[in-house]
Order: C-alpha cells, then structure tokens, then sequence
C-alpha cells in the first residue's frame, strides 16, 4: 500500500465537479486518510509547484491555484501514486486517454481539474505540505 496526494483544483471545485471526481477515487478502491476544503495561499502554492519556478507558466499556474477554494485529500492503495496519475491522464487534456478524468473533465492544459503526486518522494512532501499528521488517519496496516 502506498499513499499519495491529490488536489481537485479551483476550476474543478468551481464547476461543481468534486462529488464527481471524488467518487472515481473512491468506486475505484482507494482509501481515503485525509480530507479538506480549503484556499491555497500563494506561498503554499510555490512550495507545491517549486519544480516549475522560473517556467513562464508558472506566475499563471499561481494566480489559477489561489483563485478560488481546493479539495485536498491524501489517498492510500496498491501502487496508488501511479495508479492515480493513469485515471486523471495527460497533463494535456487533448492528450488524455478517453476515460481519464482529464479527458473527460477538461480542455485546457492550464485548467486540468486534477492534481496527483508524481512520485513517493513528491507523494510524502506534498502530504506535509498540505496536513498535519493528526488531520490524517493511520496508514493502512
Ligand atoms: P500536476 O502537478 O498539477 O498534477 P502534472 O504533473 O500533470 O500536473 P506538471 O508538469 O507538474 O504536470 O505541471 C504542473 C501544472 O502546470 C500542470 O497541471 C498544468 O496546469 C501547468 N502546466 C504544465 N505545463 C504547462 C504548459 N506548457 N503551459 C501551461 N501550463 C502548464
Ligand atoms: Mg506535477
């Protein structure tokens, strides 16, 4: 088992998608340790994306994840950091697979719906980002 964070994003909550989303994860099997509405401040929006500082998309990607309220969650599964980045797709919806949350979700590269973790590593400082270990429940045995 293998936990891993992901993040409906504001033009995901903003569109009424998060029952939708949510409910993929979950009909899917993984369990769910964390979860929380909440707005993003620009700082922590930098040290989530710190990989893309200095890309010319990055002040745009900043102003859209502080724009209006995420869903935050943590996830636990088999192979669930991989797993997950299959069901949302390509960071390109028109290069998502049909069937990915991004396919079915989105058609702009800079509005795609869905955050996931890319691996363990990003998976366990994304979590420490966003939740206090008492907000979460125990991983699974
Ligand atoms: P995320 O980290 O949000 O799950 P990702 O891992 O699929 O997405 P990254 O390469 O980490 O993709 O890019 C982070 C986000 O920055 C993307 O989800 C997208 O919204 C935006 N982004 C990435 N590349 C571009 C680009 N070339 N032009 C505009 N926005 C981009
Ligand atoms: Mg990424």
């Amino acid at each position: 088992m293998e936990r891993t964070f992901v993040m409906i994003k504001p033009d995901g909550v903003r569109r009424g998608l998060t029952a939708d989303i949510l409910a993929i994860f979950l009909r899917k099997g993984y369990r769910l340790l964390g979860l929380k509405l909440m707005r993003i401040s620009r700082e922590l929006a930098e040290r989530h994306y710190a990989e893309h500082q200095g890309k010319a998309f990055f002040e745009p990607l900043l102003a859209f994840m502080t724009g209006g309220p995420v869903v935050a969650m943590v996830l636990a599964g088999t192979d669930a950091i991989a797993t997950v980045r299959t069901l949302m797709g390509a960071t390109d919806p028109a290069k998502a697979q049909p069937g990915t949350i991004r396919s079915m979700f989105a058609t702009a590269v800079t509005e795609n719906v869905v955050h996931g973790s890319a691996s363990p590593e990003d998976a366990e400082r994304e979590i420490a980002l966003f939740f206090a270990p008492g907000e979460l429940l125990a991983g699974p045995a």
